[in-house]
């Protein structure tokens, strides 16, 4: 055992630390979710149960050099959390649960390893909710949506992950306890660290607890699947539905045909609400009040959208398994992967400005089968907040180990002529370091080394994830 470990080991005991085969399956690998790493054993797995012992197990992976990686629910899309064997991880999945919820603040201050949807609940049980929501909500944690800024289907009305933080708890790179348990809406004073430390993929510090902002739950949500003939349409659609029911609109996500087609085709099965003749799949949720009558004046305001013609079809949910319906067409391609033949597959994660949104589609449709005539590709997602998600699959017998690298960049030129980004939510992670540059100019790398320089001097926190 190196000297490391075995200080670990003393400091924090054995229960807290362990290695070799007693460290489980998930803790090594995230590989079912389409990362494309090797699966690794770290040197050491650390199972802290509180803040103190996170800062004691920093302090001394400082003073020996050891690298770190940080996990919470290994959800992640991009391979921040993988470990790499020469790593100690670092799971929250101990600290977790809620600690206050502050009814006259609106606030919930929770432990950075609780599950979303332990959030999700808590607010509910207490009378209000909490604005971010995504599929991972049973695994992904709070501490990892922090560290990726996740975003999700309501980013429209609640915006991302970064809105929600009032305070937070994080443990430096050196064992040094950053506490700013802040729950005031205003607070100008001086820099605003744990802003630096969300989004920054596990890179800057551990998160330990934050305090989330609380919201009025709303009411009356309407599900409604609409199609449209072009993109423009589906942007006439989303400012019509914000003028109609003034912070009403919760998500507006866009899928086009392909995507459709797959995701109602023989492979994914689901049940097809509208036919597959149109261009642009539109699933929206909108808050249309407490009163019985919100049902009717979202099925009237849809109603008008189709006489004047931006509709070209529509159906509302008429219960909740209807609804599920809906819902399962756009969360099928998290089961690709188990039930299309096999292939390599490239799921990319992109912003797009609006404004530019069809010239993208149209670029993708001919680059895509231009040179790889077989592969499938579709694009979808939430379309209201410029994040598209593309997904190619290019079948197993004709790839080869570079197609993946070679279909990521071939759309990723796409995004860079058209000033998109390279992430819209999962982050740079392991993954997408070659394309950093993509979105971000030499200027602007140079100033997040410095900062990464500052809060971790020995570079010990989540090596080679962004840069
Ligand atoms: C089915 C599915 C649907 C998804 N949908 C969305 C979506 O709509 N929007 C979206 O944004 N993402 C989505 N994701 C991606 C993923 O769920 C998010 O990135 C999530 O925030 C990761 O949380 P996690 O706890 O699993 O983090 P992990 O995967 O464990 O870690 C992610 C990163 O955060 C760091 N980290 C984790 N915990 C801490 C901590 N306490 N302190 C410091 N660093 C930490 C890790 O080191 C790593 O860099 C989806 C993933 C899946 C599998």
């Amino acid at each position: 055992m190196s000297t490391v470990v075995a200080e670990l080991k003393a400091a924090l005991g054995d229960d807290c630390v362990r290695v070799g085969d007693a460290i489980p399956e998930r803790n090594r690998d995230n590989t079912s979710l389409g990362t494309p790493l090797p699966p690794a054993i770290p040197r050491a797995l650390l199972l802290p149960r509180t803040t103190e012992q996170v800062s004691t197990a920093l302090r001394l992976c400082h003073a020996h050099g050891q690298a770190v990686v940080t996990q919470g629910g290994m959800t992640g899309l991009a391979g921040a959390a993988h470990p790499d064997n020469a790593e100690i991880a670092l799971s929250l999945e101990r600290m977790t649960g809620i600690e206050e919820i502050d009814t006259s603040a609106g606030t919930m201050t929770v432990w950075a390893g609780t599950p979303l949807q332990v959030i999700h609940e808590a607010a509910e049980k207490a009378g209000f909710m909490y604005g971010v929501d995504l599929g991972a909500r049973g695994t992904a944690t709070i501490g990892g949506n922090v560290s990726t800024n996740a975003g999700g289907n309501q980013v429209l009305r609640y915006g991302m992950t970064r809105r929600q933080v009032l305070g937070m708890e994080a443990v430096l790179a050196d064992g040094t306890v950053l506490t700013a348990l802040n729950k005031m809406m205003k607070n100008n004073t001086g820099y605003d660290w744990p802003q630096l430390i969300i989004g920054a993929e596990g890179t800057l510090g551990v998160v330990t607890r934050v305090v989330l902002a609380l919201h009025a739950r709303p009411e009356g949500v309407q599900c409604a699947l609409a199609a449209v003939a072009s993109f423009d349409d589906a942007i006439k659609v989303l400012r019509a539905t914000e003028r109609a029911f003034p912070g009403g609109l919760l998500t507006f996500e866009g899928m086009w045909s392909e995507y459709y087609k797959i995701a109602i085709g023989p492979h994914m099965r689901c049940s097809a609400p509208l036919p597959d003749e149109h261009e642009l799949y539109l699933l929206m949720e909108i808050a249309a009040g407490p009163d019985e009558g919100g049902r009717e004046r979202v099925e009237a305001f849809l109603a008008d959208l189709y006489d004047e013609g931006t509709l070209r079809d529509c159906v509302v949910a008429q219960s909740g398994p209807d609804r599920q319906r809906i819902w399962a067409l756009r969360e099928s391609p998290y089961e690709w992967n188990q039930k299309m033949p096999p292939a390599v597959q490239s799921s990319l994660d992109i912003s797009i400005p609006l404004n530019r949104m069809s010239e993208f589609v149209a670029t993708l449709r001919q680059t895509v089968p231009g040179r790889w005539p077989n592969a499938l590709y579709v694009a979808f997602g939430h379309i209201a907040d410029s994040n598209l998600h593309v997904n190619v699959r290019v079948p197993q017998a004709e790839a080869t180990p570079t197609t993946k690298k070679e279909v990521d960049k071939a759309i990723y030129d796409i995004v860079r002529e058209l000033k998109g980004s390279v992430s819209a939510e999962h982050g740079i992670g392991r993954m997408k370091k070659d394309w950093l540059p993509y979105s971000r100019s030499p200027a602007e790398i140079a100033v997040m080394r410095s900062i990464k320089s500052a809060l971790d001097p020995k570079g010990i926190l989540n090596p080679g994830r962004i840069f």
